[in-house]
């Protein structure tokens, strides 16, 4: 019989978290999974015998004491993690008109290193870095729990405040520079965005070492464990309504799987569709349906020829435009306005990259013509596209490193229509559901819906990334449970 305590839909961080939680507390839990393989964004895939990560790559600090490694205690999470800390004096390069910026590890030395480039802007550093630094701290295991939306730095601009603090046009953009791990945009990205992930970074940084599926991987491991399961290829097309609550839900074969609870981790607009009509408010529906979503991605992974590009524990971000910020203009420009740069991990010592992964930005409309077709069946000018976006992405990074593509040995590519697919992500957005700082009350998401027994969890509600999805999981956990989990 298919019946237990909590099912969760969507085998990502955020169900897999609340799959760890519930089940170390007791509950019988099942996660139910679209793909073959459990992770979503933390997935990767394997050619010839190199392995790349497709989505999730590094993250901030989880050392002891550190926000992260304190929410992981309770998830009992923190032994899963398999990092590598990155360069301390760069974890981060910003690479702005030409020049290299390095982020160091650690507020004082940050501080420091930009002072030593930009000596002129002493002050304005230093209020940029204690302003970072403060947004930063105040989140807490206690703070976790207040209502997101009480904090005042959701509705103040990112972009505003850091040229309050200097009006050196290449400082601004040098400290923003790594907003693509947020998708930061000029017009819409609050402080609060910006310096929460700005200063989990900064507090420390990290790569995954041999693949962010590992990770993923142990966790599900870890709720089979704690007496679930976790079941993939079963993807769920239907929530069935009884007595005004879900009392199950359907998989494609036909499967009915029962529950007291259901927590949802899948994208919110593709959930509506999900739902009975006679389930939600038909005005909270079309309001989560009508949410805007990040851009998508079209990546590069590359195979090096051996020994002929060095293992760089850095990552680069470079601007081939004079705007750091995501916008419809840098979008148009010459592709590819910008992009990031990473040597792949594989172990812990490391002289030369086997793989690297080369990111851009590319919005969904590139690729629209192709959205009826499948996976691996998108034709010759799908195929074709692909390749002239990778040539001249490739070009683009042996501008920065002199003889790059002739040390490729073979390359993949991965477009926004990939992570549509494989991570059931509305036109392949790559943070889900964009926050506005005009418009959070509006953008929020809370973890409770009408229905008393439907949660939802993930990085669409409140924010993306490790941090984000852990945190909100916490909140999805506490709903589901009755309690605050930390009592
Ligand atoms: C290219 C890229 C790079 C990133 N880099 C970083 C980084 O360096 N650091 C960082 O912290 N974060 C990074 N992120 C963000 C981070 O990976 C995500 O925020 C996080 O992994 C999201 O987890 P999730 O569980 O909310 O969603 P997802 O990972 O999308 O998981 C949702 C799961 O639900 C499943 N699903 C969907 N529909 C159904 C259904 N009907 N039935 C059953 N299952 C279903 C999907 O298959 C998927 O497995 C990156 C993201 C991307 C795309």
């Amino acid at each position: 019989m298919n019946r237990y305590t909590t099912i969760i839909i969507g085998g990502g961080l955020g169900g897999l978290l609340c799959g760890i939680l519930l089940s170390k507390k007791g509950q019988k839990v099942c996660i139910l999974e679209k793909h073959k393989h459990v992770g979503g964004n933390l997935q990767g895939f394997t050619r010839k015998g190199e392995y790349f990560d497709t989505g999730m790559h590094y993250i901030g600090t989880h050392k002891p004491g550190s926000i992260l490694h304190k929410v992981f205690e309770i998830f009992g999470a923190n032994e899963f993690l398999d990092t590598q800390d990155l360069d301390s004096n760069g974890f981060d390069t910003i690479s702005f008109r030409g020049k290299d910026y390095k982020f160091a590890v650690g507020f004082e030395n940050f501080e420091k290193q930009m002072i030593d480039y930009f000596p002129s802007e002493k002050d304005g550093i230093i209020r940029y870095v204690k302003t970072i630094r403060d947004i930063y701290k105040s989140l807490s295991i206690d703070t976790i729990f207040n209502p997101i939306l009480e904090n005042q730095h959701l509705c103040e601009s990112a972009y505003e405040f850091i040229s309050s603090c200097t009006s050196n046009e290449a400082l601004q953009n040098v400290l923003a520079g790594n907003s693509p791990l947020y998708a930061g945009e000029k017009s819409i990205t609050s402080l609060y965005m910006h310096a929460l992930i700005s200063g989990f970074y900064i507090e420390g940084a990290a790569r995954f070492v041999g693949g962010s599926h590992q990770f993923a991987e142990k966790l599900a491991a870890q709720i089979t464990e704690n007496g679930g399961c976790v079941k993939t290829d079963c993807e769920i097309v239907s929530l069935n309504i009884k007595d005004s609550k879900i009392s199950s839900c359907t998989d494609t074969k036909g499967t009915v799987y029962e529950a007291e609870s259901f927590v949802s981790s899948i994208h919110p607009a593709v959930l509506m569709k999900i739902i009975p009509e006679t389930g939600l408010r038909k005005a909270y529906q079309k309001r989560i349906e009508n949410l805007k979503n990040t851009t998508g991605i079209f990546t590069v992974y590359a195979v090096m020829k051996p020994d002929t590009f060095p293992y760089i524990n850095s990552n680069f971000y470079v601007y081939r435009n004079n705007d750091v910020w995501l916008s419809k203009e840098t979008e148009s420009d010459t592709f590819p306005s910008s992009y990031i740069f990473m040597t792949s991990a594989q172990t812990k010592q490391q002289q030369f990259a086997k793989t690297i992964k080369i990111m851009t930005y590319m919005n969904f409309e590139q690729v629209r013509r192709w959205e009826n077709t499948l996976k691996k069946k998108r034709g010759e000018d799908y195929e074709n596209f692909k390749i002239q976006k990778a040539e001249q992405i490739l070009q683009a990074v042996g501008e920065k490193f002199e003889g790059f593509r002739e040390k490729v040995q073979e390359y993949y590519t991965s477009s926004p229509l990939t992570f549509r697919d494989y991570t059931a992500t509305p036109e392949g957005s790559i943070y889900g559901i964009v926050r506005d700082f005009h418009k959070q009350a509006e953008s929020y998401i809370p973890v409770r819906t009408k229905i008393p027994n439907l949660f939802l969890t993930g990085q669409n509600i409140n924010l993306h990334g490790i941090l984000g999805v852990s945190i909100v999981s916490l909140l999805s956990c506490s709903a589901v449970l009755g309690y605050n989990i930390r009592e």
